[in-house]
Order: C-alpha cells, then sequence, then structure tokens
C-alpha cells in the first residue's frame, strides 16, 4: 500500500519512520506542505493519503481524491470535522481516525494551561528574567474545594476530571451520555455548570451543537473570575464573545491550545510576518490569555500511539476488514 503523507513535520516523520519498521507492507512519502486544491494532485498514484488536524479536506478536495483512485483518508488525529464525510461517502473513500492515542496527554496540558493561567507562570517566567522579582499581579487561587465543570466526559475530558478530582476540586458534567467510570462526578445541565463552576474545560467534539457552546449567554451566566480552558476545537468557543467578556473582566484567567482563525497558525514559524487575523492578535494582547498551538497532543506516548494505530488502520483496511470503531 502507498500512502501519501501531507503536512508532515520532523516529530511525525521520525515516529512514523520508527513504526514502519514493523509494517513492510507499506511505503509512505513525506510531504511538507499540506493538502490543497494546489497540492492535491501529487496524490495520484497513491491508495491512501494520510492528513492532520489542520487539514481543509473539504468536498473539492475529496472530489478529486476520489477522481484520483484515492481509497482511504487517514486522519492522524482524533477529530474529523476538517474532512466532508457525506462526500468521502459518494466518492467510496473509507476515512479512518485515531480515537484515543493517549487521552492522558491532552488532559495533561489541559490541566496545564489551567495551573498556568490561575498563577500567573507565563508572566512570572517574563518577570523574573528581567530582573522583576514584584509579586504584585500575580496572586492566584487555590483550586482545592473549588468546582471544575468539564464539558464532554469521554476520553480526555474522564482524565481531566479525574485529575481535578484529585487535585481536590469537586467535580461536576456535562454530557448526554454519563461516563459510568466518573461515580464521583455529578452530572448537572449546561447552565448550572456555567453558573457553579470555577474552572470549566471543553472535552467535547465539535459539531452543529457544539458550535458556540461558549457565546455571550454562557458567558454572561458564568462566575466572575471563572478560568476557561479549551483544548478541544476552536470553535466550541465564539472568540468575538470571549474578547467581549474578557473586556468585561470576566475571567481570572483563559488558556486555549484551540481557538478560531488558528489554522493559519498552527505548526507554522511566523515569527517574521506581521499577524492579518485580529482574532489571533487581541486574545495575544490580553494579560491573563495563555494561547499554545494546538500541542496538547504533543508527548512521545501519544505520538508512537498515533503511528501505531494509523499503519494499523491501514493495514485493516487494506485486508478487507477495517477496525471498525477507528472508521469514522
Ligand atoms: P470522545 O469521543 O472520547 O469524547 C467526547 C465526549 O463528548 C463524548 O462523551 C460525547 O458524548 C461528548 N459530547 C458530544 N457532543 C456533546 C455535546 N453537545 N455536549 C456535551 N458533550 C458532548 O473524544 P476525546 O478523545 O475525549 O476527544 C475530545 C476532543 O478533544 C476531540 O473531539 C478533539 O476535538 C479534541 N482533541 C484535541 C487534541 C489537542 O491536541 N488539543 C487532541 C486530541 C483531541
Amino acid at each position: 500500500m502507498k500512502i501519501l503523507f501531507y503536512d508532515t513535520k520532523q516529530y511525525d516523520r521520525d515516529s512514523f519512520e520508527k513504526t514502519m519498521v514493523n509494517f513492510p507492507e507499506i511505503t509512505i512519502d513525506f510531504l511538507k506542505t499540506d493538502i490543497s486544491h494546489r497540492t492535491v494532485d501529487l496524490a495520484k498514484g497513491y491508495d491512501a493519503v494520510c492528513v492532520f488536524v489542520a487539514s481543509d479536506v473539504g468536498s473539492e478536495i475529496v472530489k478529486k481524491l476520489g477522481e484520483y483512485g484515492v481509497r482511504l483518508i487517514l486522519l492522524r488525529c482524533a477529530g474529523f470535522n476538517n474532512v466532508d464525510l457525506e462526500e468521502a461517502a459518494r466518492q467510496s473513500i473509507t476515512v479512518m481516525r485515531v480515537p484515543g492515542y493517549s487521552p492522558e496527554a491532552v488532559a495533561e496540558h489541559a490541566l496545564a494551561l489551567a495551573f498556568a493561567v490561575n498563577r500567573h507562570i507565563h508572566k512570572a517566567y517574563i518577570k523574573v528574567r528581567e530582573n522583576n522579582f514584584s509579586l504584585v499581579g500575580l496572586t492566584g487561587f487555590n483550586f482545592k474545594g473549588k468546582t471544575a465543570g468539564i464539558i464532554g466526559t469521554g476520553k480526555i475530558g474522564a482524565e481531566m476530571a479525574r485529575f481535578c478530582q484529585g487535585i481536590g476540586m469537586n467535580v461536576i458534567a456535562y454530557d448526554m451520555y454519563k461516563n459510568p467510570d466518573l461515580d464521583f462526578a455529578r452530572y448537572v445541565e449546561l447552565d448550572e455548570l456555567f453558573r457553579s463552576s470555577d474552572l470549566i474545560s471543553l472535552h467535547c467534539p465539535l459539531t452543529k451543537d457544539t458550535y458556540h457552546i461558549i457565546d455571550l449567554e454562557a458567558i454572561e451566566k458564568m462566575k466572575d473570575n471563572v478560568i476557561l480552558v479549551n483544548t478541544s476545537r476552536g470553535a466550541l468557543i465564539s472568540s468575538e464573545d470571549l474578547i467581549r467578556g474578557i473586556r468585561q473582566h470576566k475571567f481570572a484567567g483563559v488558556g486555549l491550545d484551540v481557538y478560531e482563525e488558528e489554522d493559519e497558525n498552527v505548526f507554522e514559524n511566523r515569527e517574521n510576518e506581521i499577524l492579518e487575523t485580529s482574532i489571533t492578535a487581541r486574545l495575544l494582547s490580553f494579560p491573563n490569555v495563555i494561547i499554545t498551538s494546538h500541542q496538547g497532543f504533543l508527548t512521545e506516548e501519544a505520538l508512537e500511539s498515533i503511528s501505531l494505530t494509523t499503519l494499523q488502520n491501514a493495514t485493516s483496511f487494506m485486508s478487507g476488514s477495517p477496525i471498525s470503531e477507528n472508521v469514522v
């Protein structure tokens, strides 16, 4: 099986090359560039393409892949909101993903963001480097005894709920399906979660129902000085409403691993460019906001698990019985 990898970074390549040794039936060509109208033609002659989280695999791209005889789209990530699944079905292209490569990796990053914004680690780091040892502006609050509200209690949300319980927080949660493993968490309606939480962490997928689940109405319901963390998908939060809420001093801190308009930025070094998207620039201007660049997944364990499952997905597809829980 011949697979063309798009949007490959060195750490992807290192990890896949190590794992490929055990999959001699697969050959991979790695491209640094992402899939687009200009680069989709390169997929001619391949059985499968492998893309990542920010790749835009919309209907036109999927149609072309179908024309070129590509039968499989391998997502080396959990989310699949970036692929036109209806068009893939029309083109008889199977789409497979890596549903749960290392939920702890993302949950640990969510917790790191919560700790960092609460205790102003980002500011303290810079201040001390400038010989400014003043503590003014660095006061946080104890998480112990406070309430964590987890939205979406699947694999990552459940880990985050356990971490929050582990640091002595009361855990409340919102999901359509209760996770039976989380007997310490109290499931509540979304409104109650907004009104009662000191820390809100988003772990539901981006769907029509969850698009802008955090908007001005939701923000107004939240406690003053709440901490909001998003490691799931940018469009769960309306950025314009978030910016308005930050300006109204609603938040003690906001930690974002994902945000709307991130696609231009994600995994790119743009240090010599003038940012044209105002959302990123405005969010970066606030002292109580920390943004990371969609790195929640980035641990050695997660990369190893992603490469193994992706190659297993490819071989299971080749053998005619694709691993059903990984088919989108
Ligand atoms: P999962 O499928 O195990 O869990 C998702 C949970 O969300 C499920 O329990 C589901 O019932 C719930 N849910 C669905 N719709 C909901 C709604 N309207 N309201 C509340 N809950 C709802 O997924 P997961 O592995 O825990 O991943 C969660 C998300 O994390 C993914 O969709 C992806 O967007 C994101 N993610 C981010 C990174 C990163 O690097 N930052 C990495 C992996 C995944």
